[in-house]
């Protein structure tokens, strides 16, 4: 995909947002302070202060506005989704090299809590996405006992689990006995 270091890392962060979420499938990772500590370090997301419950529940909400952004069921729904989520967001777009990268773009504002760094820079990094035509590169797993979210990378779309390691392998094994039965 045609994008610079900072949306490729904004578009793993958000989905790994969302896959914390029972929305998913699997159980909610995001319960207490300690787990948005965790996701913060795994992360890396900088310039955040001490974490609150407000923090946590703020980031909860941002979490499931994303999640519908990436289960819209067509495009233009995501375009509205996406725009009610940015309007609700401070965006100051400011230019920076930090940590040996390249000149790129932040758009998080400088005294934004943590739910406001995820929504403007993740949600600039979907709105690239959406502007390049790649909607449909925001895919929910085609295993049946799995909702994650991914972004689908591959040259050619053809991406359908949220894990080849994980659903990809477990469904390649099902359809091999299924064959076998046949
Ligand atoms: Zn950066
Ligand atoms: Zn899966």
């Amino acid at each position: 995909m045609p994008f610079g270091h900072d949306t490729v890392y904004s578009l793993a962060t958000v989905v790994e947002l969302v896959n914390t979420s029972p929305s998913t499938g699997g159980d909610d990772d995001l319960t207490g302070l300690a787990d948005l500590q965790a996701f913060v370090q795994a992360r890396q997301v900088s310039g955040i202060s001490t974490l609150t419950t407000r923090d946590l529940g703020q980031v909860r909400l941002v979490r499931e506005a994303f999640h519908r952004v990436f289960t819209a069921p067509d495009q233009p729904t995501a375009v509205r989704l996406l725009n009610v989520l940015l309007a609700e967001t401070r965006i100051t777009p400011r230019l920076t090299e930090h940590d040996g990268h390249p000149l790129h773009m932040h758009y998080f504002a400088l005294d934004a809590t943590l739910a406001e760094h995820l929504a403007a820079d993740c949600g600039v990094a979907l709105a690239h996405l959406l502007v390049e035509g790649e909607w449909e590169r925001l895919r929910t797993c085609a295993a049946p006992d799995c909702e994650r979210v991914f972004v689908d990378e591959s040259r050619n779309r053809s991406r359908v689990y949220c894990d080849s390691r994980t659903c990809g392998n477990r469904m390649h094994v099902a359809a091999y006995r299924a064959r076998r039965r046949a």
